[in-house]
C-alpha cells in the first residue's frame, strides 16, 4: 500500500444492495489487508494529530464507525465511545430520531459516555447525506462534549452532506 489509490482500489461498488437501484460501496476488502487499514488509521492520526487539541473521546458509529473507532482511539489514547440503534446499549441512554433512506431510525448514546467539555471527533465509514453523523453530533453535544471534527473514511461528494454538518470534516477519500 503506498497511496490512497491503492485503498481506493481495494473498494467495490455493490449493485442493488440493501434494496434495487442503490448502488452500495462496500469498504469491507480494505480489512482483507492490515496494511491498508493501517494506512488508513495513519492518515487519520496524522490529520487529527496536526491540530494543537487533545482529543479525549472517538465516537464510533453503529456499526461500521466500531471497525475504525477503536484503533483510531488506541492510537490517539482517546476513550472509544459507541453510538447505537435504539435498544442495543445497556443502562442509562438519551436519544435522538433521523432520518435514514427508507425512514427514520433512532440513534443512543449511554448519558455518563461523554464528560462536560471533553474533546471529542466522531467517526464513520462513510457519509452520504450526512444525516446520520449530524444526529450523533447531537447526542454529543447534548452530552456537553465539543464536537472537534466529523472524520469519514469516504465521502460520497454527490449529496453534499457538508453543508448540513455543524463541524469541520474530515475525509480520507472522496467519491463523487
Ligand atoms: P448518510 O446518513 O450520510 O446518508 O448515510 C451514511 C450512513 O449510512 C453511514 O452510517 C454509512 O455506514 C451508511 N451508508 C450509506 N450508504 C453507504 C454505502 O454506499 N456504503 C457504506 N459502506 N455505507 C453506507
Amino acid at each position: 500500500i503506498k497511496d490512497i489509490q491503492d485503498i481506493r482500489n481495494l473498494t467495490r461498488t455493490v449493485l442493488d444492495f440493501p434494496i434495487k437501484g442503490i448502488p452500495f460501496l462496500d469498504i469491507l476488502p480494505i480489512f482483507q489487508n492490515p496494511k491498508a487499514v493501517e494506512f488508513i488509521i495513519n492518515n487519520i492520526v496524522d490529520h487529527v494529530t496536526s491540530t494543537k487539541e487533545k482529543i479525549d473521546v472517538v465516537v464510533g458509529l453503529e456499526a461500521r464507525g466500531f471497525l475504525f473507532g477503536p484503533i483510531l482511539a488506541l492510537r490517539l489514547n482517546a476513550a472509544f465511545v459507541p453510538i447505537r440503534k435504539k435498544g442495543k446499549l445497556p443502562g442509562k441512554v438519551i436519544d435522538v430520531e433521523y432520518q435514514k433512506e427508507y425512514g427514520p431510525d433512532i440513534f443512543e448514546i449511554q448519558e455518563d459516555a461523554i464528560k462536560q467539555d471533553q474533546n471529542v471527533i466522531v467517526i464513520d465509514d462513510l457519509m452520504a447525506t450526512g444525516g446520520t453523523a449530524v444526529a450523533a453530533g447531537k447526542l454529543v453535544n447534548k452530552l456537553g462534549g465539543k464536537l472537534l471534527e466529523y472524520i469519514f473514511v469516504v465521502e460520497l461528494t454527490v449529496f453534499d452532506g457538508y453543508k448540513k454538518l455543524d463541524a469541520p470534516l474530515y475525509s480520507v477519500l472522496k467519491y463523487d
